[in-house]
Order: structure tokens, then C-alpha cells, then sequence
């Protein structure tokens, strides 16, 4: 301020002087006191001019010019530009954070598992992410701005969106819903703001398919061990009320024993799936020879037969063949169970007199292939995707009788799963089945001759 009072000042005396100079040199008949007069309105008048143009230059620059450009570095109005520069600049810098904030959370909101909508007061869609768009199959060109009403059309939804009582998310089909895969979504709207709503969607197909297959796993259990409970509890009420004699006895005590042994089985098989569930998959480091497994698993199939086959006098007719020296990685335990569990599935639903077949082989490729094949009555291919899951049976019947579970498979799988192999079934109808564990080449190594016949695990050892 000072500075523009002193630049005031020095205009009008600056004026005053030349013109009291001029006036004494040039003898005009006005005084040299009436010059530097008129000099000194005249340099205050300048001095004016200097500054209002000095004035309009900044305004013409606020108004129209690059802002980054200094327009004058000096005096008052230099100081006013620099100051609404420095103001500027604060401005943008602030705009591009909050630009780049703004940026990060959709960056944040877009890699999300959930859909998510932004909706405004009207509900017109102003955002939504690719999962969104691929629950409600949205289109970012198509349907910004577009009534969330307009574009999802599913009757709960329209009656959930309209409620305006959000408190529970609602379960709709996603778009890509067909009978043949059904697509379940988990969609809740959330309030915010000036009446704005945020529409989160889950798809929660897999939770549902699991907890219905929990309830059914739930029932088929109880409807397994209820069947044998209700036999035995009816010979023992059988039993305390009517007196019977010593050979009536011994067989309603040997059918009890049955049903006994059939629930013990039930348990039995339904811990070993637990435990397979629940823990870690086996390393890679235990080597089990596969001969002494095979010579384990030809034992227990001779006892099944025989005893499958008690009241005849045939017999399967088992043939098991074993690469010399092949070893697997993995827990001999699961391993046994599962081979066991093919094995006496051949046994049990092929006739006696058929032929089973067991081989244990080295492929060229370096993998190896566990194979059980029958001549009994094959499975209709419409059965065969189903085969390994729980409680699946083809034949109710033949698979009670003989003391099936229906787990078999599904523990054939687990297994098989665990040592990183594959389950492959082929079966005819009517001229039987081939049941194939294909082991990858990591798990596989066969000794040298000389190491053969080394250390071999005893049945103890087998057992899950
Ligand atoms: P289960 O204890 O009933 O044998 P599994 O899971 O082992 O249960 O087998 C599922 C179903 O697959 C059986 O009930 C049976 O109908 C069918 N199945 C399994 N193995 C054979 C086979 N070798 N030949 C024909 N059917 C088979």
C-alpha cells in the first residue's frame, strides 16, 4: 500500500516539476505555480489511467486468460493475481484428490465380489460395477440413468424395491437363471444420503445348493440309521412279549446282529468322509508299495465272495495284476478304503460266477492306473454323473442286502481328489463296469528289481 501511495505521489510531483520547468522556459503567461499545478493534476490523472488499465488487464485476464500465465508480477494488482493464482492452483489440487479418492473408491467398489448399484432419489441407476452388471445383466451404455424398476423386473424384487422396508435382503434368480443351472441372488437395498439407495447383490447359488444338500445329507442320514433302529426295535419288542423258542432266537438275534453291523457300517463310512473333509490332503512324501495292498485287497475280496456266495457253491472269478515294484504317494489308509471300496462294489453287485478283473499299472506316460472292472450288470449312463454322490444307489435293493452304505463312491471320490487323481467310470448295461483311479506322474515311482519285496505294509497298516 505504501508502495502505491509513494508511486502516487511520485506521478504527481514528477507531473508538477516538468511542468514548472516547462513553464520557465517556454514564459507562458501562466505562472510556473499554476504549472506545477496543472502537472500535478495531470500526474495524478496519468497515474489513474496507469492503474485502471493496470485494473482491466487482470480482470480481462481472470475472465479469459491461461491462469498459469503470469500477467504482471507487480504492485497491487501483481499481488491480486498472485494471490488468485495461488488460489487457484489450492483448487485444482484439491479437485484432482478428490477426483483420484473418488476414482479409488469405484477402483475399490468395481473389485468387489458383490454387485453394487448406486441409485439416485428417484431410483434411476447413476453407477454400478461388472458384477452387477452381470447379476442384472446391465448395460453401462444402455442403462445408466434408467429406472432400476425398468431393468429389473423379477416380481420380488419390484415388490422389495417398492416396500421401502429394507431391513432383510431378499433371495431373487440372477439372469442367467435356467432350470438346467439355476443362478440364485442375494440382492438388499441400503439407504443413504438424500434418499439414495445402494442395491447390493451376492450370488449365493453354491450356498444354497450346500445347504440343501446339507438338509437331504441330514435326511438321508436319518432315514438310514431309522430303517435298522425300527427293525431292531421291533424284534426286541417282538422278543419281551412273546416267548420263543431256542432256533426262533438265534435267528431273530442273528438279524439283529445284521441291522447292528449295518449301522456300525453307516458310522463307520460317514467318519471317514468326515475325516477326509476336514483334513489337510495327504504329502507327497509317504510311499506305499502297491503290491502288498493288492495282495491285501485280493484277500478281502475272496472273503467277500465267499461269504456273498455262502449259500452256493460258486465263486466270483478274481483275477489282480500289479506292475512289479510301482509305488504310490500318498495315505495308505484313504487309499486302501478306496480301492477296497471299488473292489467290494464289483464283488457285490456282479452275480457270482462273473469275472472281476483288479490291475494296478504303470502308464507310459508315467502315471499309473488303479482299474476294477466286472462282468455284472453295468449302470444306464443317466445314472453315471450321480454315481459319487452321497447316498446315490442305483439298486436300492442289492445295494441293502449286501450291506452297502451308499457312500462308497462318494469316499472313492474324496480320495481320489485328495492324491490329485482322476475317478473315471464306464459301464454297458448288461455287460458291467470299469471303475479307473488315474494317479499323476508326481505320485508315482517304480523301485529298482532289487528293492522289490523290501518293507511292504501289513494289514494293520492298511486300514483307514
Ligand atoms: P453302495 O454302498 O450302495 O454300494 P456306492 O456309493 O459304493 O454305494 O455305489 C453307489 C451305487 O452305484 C450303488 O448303489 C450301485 O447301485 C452302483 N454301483 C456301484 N458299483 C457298481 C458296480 N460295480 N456295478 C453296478 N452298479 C454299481
Amino acid at each position: 500500500m505504501a508502495w502505491r501511495l509513494a508511486s502516487f505521489l511520485a506521478c504527481q510531483l514528477g507531473g508538477g516539476l516538468l511542468a514548472w520547468l516547462a513553464a520557465a522556459q517556454t514564459h507562458v503567461k501562466t505562472t510556473e505555480l499554476e504549472a506545477a499545478l496543472l502537472g500535478v493534476l495531470g500526474g495524478g490523472l496519468l497515474w489513474f489511467v496507469i492503474d485502471f488499465s493496470r485494473a482491466a488487464r487482470l480482470l480481462r485476464w481472470l475472465r479469459t486468460g491461461d491462469l498459469s500465465d503470469a500477467t504482471m508480477r507487480t504492485g497491487l494488482w501483481g499481488e491480486v493475481s498472485d494471490r488468485v493464482r495461488r488460489q487457484i492452483r489450492i483448487r485444482e489440487q484439491a479437485t484432482l484428490e478428490s477426483h483420484s479418492r473418488l476414482n479409488d473408491f469405484l477402483a475399490a467398489f468395481q473389485a468387489s465380489p458383490n454387485g453394487v448399484v448406486l441409485l439416485d432419489a428417484q431410483g434411476a441407476i447413476e453407477w454400478f460395477n461388472q458384477m452387477a452388471a452381470a447379476h442384472f445383466g446391465l448395460d453401462a451404455q444402455r442403462d445408466l440413468l434408467q429406472h432400476i424398476g425398468n431393468l429389473v423386473r423379477d416380481p420380488g424384487f419390484v415388490s422389495y424395491f417398492s416396500s421401502h422396508d429394507y431391513l432383510n435382503e431378499i433371495a431373487m434368480p440372477g439372469r442367467e437363471n435356467t432350470p438346467a443351472r439355476p443362478v440364485r441372488l442375494s440382492v438388499h437395498l441400503h439407504p443413504y444420503g438424500q434418499g439414495r439407495l445402494l442395491l447390493l447383490s451376492r450370488d449365493v447359488t453354491a450356498l444354497e445348493q450346500a445347504d440343501a444338500m446339507h438338509r437331504d445329507f441330514i435326511a438321508n442320514v436319518s432315514h438310514e440309521i431309522r430303517t435298522p433302529l425300527a427293525v431292531l426295535t421291533g424284534f426286541v419288542e417282538t422278543m419281551q412279549s412273546i416267548p420263543l423258542g431256542e432256533p426262533e432266537r438265534n435267528r431273530y438275534l442273528g438279524l439283529m446282529a445284521q441291522q447292528g453291523n449295518r449301522m456300525q457300517t453307516l458310522v463307520s463310512d460317514l467318519l471317514t468322509l468326515s475325516r477326509l473333509e476336514g483334513s489337510p490332503p495327504p504329502g507327497d512324501s509317504d510311499w506305499m508299495p502297491t503290491a502288498g495292498l493288492m495282495r491285501q485287497l485280493e484277500q478281502d475280496a475272496q472273503s467277500l465272495s465267499a461269504l456273498l456266495n455262502a449259500s452256493s457253491d460258486k465263486l466270483h472269478e478274481l483275477c489282480f495284476d500289479c506292475a512289479p515294484g510301482l509305488e504310490i504317494a500318498g495315505a495308505t489308509g484313504e487309499l486302501f478304503s478306496a480301492m477296497g471300496n471299488l473292489v467290494g462294489n464289483a464283488i457285490r453287485y456282479t452275480p457270482a460266477v462273473g469275472q472281476i478283473r483288479v490291475g494296478f499299472l504303470l502308464l507310459p506316460d508315467g502315471r499309473a492306473e488303479f482299474s476294477v472292472s466286472d462282468s455284472g450288470p453295468g449302470i444306464a449312463p443317466e445314472h453315471l454323473p450321480r454315481l459319487t454322490e452321497r447316498f446315490y444307489r442305483v439298486d436300492h435293493s442289492r445295494s441293502r442286502d449286501t450291506g452297502g452304505t451308499g457312500l462308497g463312491l462318494a469316499i472313492v471320490k474324496h480320495v481320489s481328489q485328495r492324491h490329485g487323481a482322476l475317478l473315471r467310470i464306464d459301464s454297458t448295461p448288461g455287460r458291467g463296469s470299469v471303475f479307473t483311479i488315474t494317479f499323476p506322474a508326481s505320485r508315482v515311482r517304480t523301485l529298482p528289481q532289487t528293492a522289490i519285496g523290501a518293507a511292504q505294509p501289513g494289514v494293520a497298516d492298511l486300514r483307514l
